[in-house]
């Protein structure tokens, strides 16, 4: 498989270190509110690596944080008038509600600053031994200036960054880029005991600290928004390699942006969206297939258009799983005869360009046009009269391909009782020779954007 690599700026092979394994760390949300569309993105695309890395037979260890200590948290905290830890927790929950809902696996381990303070202040310790940081009045800094390397992802030179940095009243920095590790503590805000007073660990600290605890000091992939590149993965490197002597990750992976109706999203514009406000109008898994309907690295636009041909793509790859569901169930059991062999070679050929695509940087774009085909395809040729075998091959194919992208997971249970209800009342409505009341109802599902077939087999249910 390719994967570009920020580091490199090329698309490079991808090797793990210990064959068939993957180390794996995102950085995750800080959690003071429900999560927004822009974070939702990184969840979605970096859950569907590990899956297509998984499909792949490695074994994949996957980190992903929570940041629950930080300024917005202890705002929070203030403005609700509870404790900080009570804001976290109950973010973490909202957090997990709504990525389980857009179908994002639980990682390995959620680690959170707060379960790591010892080991924080530890590789912090180790970096002012090693020379590579300074305490000044409780506060300790990464001193930039002593690190080589600083601007290797992000590709700037620590010349031109202190040139462009804005003047900070803080004539306590040997430099501008130096970024606090350690924060002293200013009034009565949160606080832990170290070696350097009372106060609390910088923003960057904490993923340096959890990737070497739970993944080791050289890790496969770190993954994140491209917005996090500079400052917080340049200085995740900063910290990391100084203290180890390492290369911290050997593939640093980020996607592309959302807007919004084309323009940034922005609180200030009031085109912020939490993924919980855009639940309550569309289907999570429509959500998903959204976000994975352009290759990550590139951005994304988040529109009523884009949002309503998700949901009608994603309803053809239901009816197309209903459809030979519905043939399955009647069809009848025998060998497969050489045509039917050649049916399922075709049908075959889409799991290669499924593939193909994905090993190409994963191309989650290319890797549904794929599934597209081969739906059609299927529904082209795939008839009553064909084998059992041949019709649970090619379900279990689709279903195959689109279990990769984290698809087609819906309970059918889940789409309404209440159908199931009226589908039955005019059946016996039909039954009883009760015609206006079976039409009457037929037109009644019609209006659901529900059509009703009668076949031989019994009736079909086609929800649009
Ligand atoms: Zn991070």
């Amino acid at each position: 498989m390719r994967l570009f690599n920020t580091l490199t700026r090329k698309k490079e092979e991808f090797i793990s270190m210990i064959p068939g394994e993957v180390k794996m760390y995102v950085c995750g949300p800080t959690v003071y509110n429900y999560f927004h569309i822009g974070n939702a993105r990184p969840f979605v695309v970096f859950d569907t690596l590990r899956r297509y890395l998984e499909y792949r037979g490695y074994k994949v260890t996957y980190v992903q944080n929570f940041t629950d200590v930080d300024d917005k948290i202890i705002n929070r905290a203030e403005e609700e008038g509870i404790s900080p830890e009570e804001v976290s927790k109950k973010y973490i929950q909202e957090y997990f509600k709504d990525a389980e809902a857009l179908g994002v696996k639980r990682a390995d381990i959620h680690p959170k600053v707060t379960e790591n303070i010892q080991e924080i202040i530890t590789f912090v310790e180790k970096l002012i031994k090693k020379g590579y940081a300074y305490e000044v009045n409780g506060d300790v800094y990464f001193d930039t200036a002593r690190f080589e390397d600083y601007g290797k992802l992000s590709k700037q030179n620590l010349e031109d960054l202190e040139a462009g940095a804005r003047i900070e009243v803080n004539e306590i920095k040997k430099n501008p880029m130096d970024f606090a590790l350690w924060k002293a503590q200013k009034s009565d805000e949160l606080a832990w005991n170290s070696p350097w007073g009372k106060g609390r660990p910088g923003w960057h600290i904490e993923c340096s600290v959890m990737s070497t605890r739970y993944l080791g000091e050289t890790i496969d992939i770190h993954a994140g928004g491209q917005d996090l590149i500079f400052p917080h993965h340049e200085n995740e490197i900063a910290q990391s390699e100084a203290c180890s002597g390492h290369p911290f990750a050997r593939y640093w992976i980020h996607n592309g942006y959302i807007n919004i109706d084309n323009e940034k999203m922005s609180k200030s514009k009031g085109n912020f969206f939490t993924v919980r406000d855009i639940l309550k109008e569309y289907d999570a898994e429509t959500v998903r297939f959204f976000l994975l309907s352009a290759q990550y690295r590139n951005p994304i636009n988040f529109s009523r258009e884009l949002m309503e041909q998700s949901k009608n793509a994603l309803e053809r790859f239901y009816n197309a799983k209903k459809n030979l569901e519905h043939l399955l169930e009647n069809a009848v059991e025998k060998e497969l005869d050489a045509i039917e062999k050649d049916l399922y070679h075709r049908f075959e050929k889409y799991r290669q360009k499924f593939i193909e695509a994905m090993e190409d940087d994963i191309n989650t774009a290319d890797a549904i046009a794929a599934i597209f085909e081969l739906v059609k395809e299927m529904n082209a040729t795939v008839r009553i009269e064909h084998s059992k075998q041949l019709i649970k091959g090619s379900l279990d194919l689709l279903m195959e391909l689109t279990g990769v992208l984290g698809l087609l997971t819906k309970k059918e249970d889940t789409i309404d009782t209440e159908v199931e209800e009226l589908v039955q009342l005019r059946q016996k409505a039909r039954k009883e020779k009760n015609f206006a009341l079976a039409d009457q109802i037929r037109d009644q599902l019609k209006e659901r954007g529900i059509t009703i077939e009668d076949t031989p087999q019994g009736v079909r249910i086609i929800k649009k």
